[in-house]
């Protein structure tokens, strides 16, 4: 099965082994694509750089998304390698740890909101703008991670969980501004992982059994079934979906109750 044969795909936001992007980046190369790697700084390239080489990348360069020049620089040197981007993936998001830690009303900060919605939200806007001419007319795909701490409220996640909703509501508005250049926009909200940024939030360890605990399919999700989510839509097997955010949960978000024996 090669679905993403030929497809340019260009994949920010891989930390180490354990993000949610490599496993979207080792799905995507299983499935034919030839990837582009970006770190965020040159404390995590050199893990990212072997990565890179596991998965015969084209490209592994730095790219810090806070700031539109590196973005600039860095699709400048892409758009030396390759003639277009079929992809990109996205999978960003940071929010200083004192936000994630207490009572939203006492521990939420101007400046924290002010970096959580740069990094977490606007960064996928300055992603879509610096790349939009090398993906006009490709057929191509946006995809970002969310988490349905967007939509729903739930201890110490705070000022991400309003980064996400408008990281979602961009989804939205980006997908009908490049409707028009054939490029589809869409989300994936993962249920929650252990990786890097995941134990910035306060108590994730708990996160992750509760939510086992009340998932349809008794079970968190790991990086390798987000990643062959994202590898669909980026192919040509979702053309006909756009501006939607797909939940690879184990359906714990259609749930309002989960085991009525735990109740008194
Ligand atoms: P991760 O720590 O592996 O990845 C986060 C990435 O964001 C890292 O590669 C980091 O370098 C990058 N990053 C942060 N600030 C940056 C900047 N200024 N410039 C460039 N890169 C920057 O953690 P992850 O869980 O794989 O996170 C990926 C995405 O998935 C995030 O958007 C996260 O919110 C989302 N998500 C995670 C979970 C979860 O439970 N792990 C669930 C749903 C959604």
């Amino acid at each position: 099965m090669s679905i993403l044969k030929n497809k340019n795909i260009l994949i920010v936001g891989v930390a180490n082994k354990h993000s949610i992007a490599a496993g979207i980046a080792s799905s995507m190369k299983k499935l034919g694509a030839n990837l582009a790697l970006t770190y965020q700084n040159e404390r995590l390239g050199k893990k990212v750089k072997t990565l890179a080489e596991e998965w015969e990348a084209d490209i592994c360069i730095p790219c810090d998304v806070s700031d539109d020049e590196p973005i600039e620089k860095a699709f400048d040197e892409i758009s030396s390698s390759w003639e277009g981007i079929d992809c990109i993936v996205h999978a960003v998001g940071f929010a200083p740890s004192n936000e994630l830690d207490g009572n939203f009303v006492d521990v939420s900060t101007r400046e924290g909101f002010q970096i959580a919605h740069d990094v977490s939200s606007y960064s996928f806007i300055a992603l879509a703008k610096a790349g939009r001419k090398l993906m006009n007319n490709r057929n191509g795909s946006l995809i970002t991670l969310s988490y349905l701490g967007s939509q729903r409220t739930l201890p110490n996640y705070n000022v991400m969980g309003l980064a996400k909703a408008s990281l979602e509501a961009s989804v939205r508005y980006l997908a009908v501004s490049l409707g028009e250049d054939g490029t589809r926009v869409n989300a994936i909200s993962a249920g929650p992982i252990k990786t890097l940024a995941a134990q910035g939030v306060k108590n994730f360890r708990k996160m992750l059994s509760y939510n086992e605990a009340r998932a349809p399919l008794k079970k968190n999700v790991t990086i390798n079934e987000v990643g062959n989510a994202a590898a669909f839509l980026a192919s040509d097997l979702a053309s006909g979906i756009t501006g939607e955010i797909l939940y690879v949960d184990a359906g714990y978000n259609i749930t309002a109750m989960g085991n009525l024996e735990e109740a008194n």
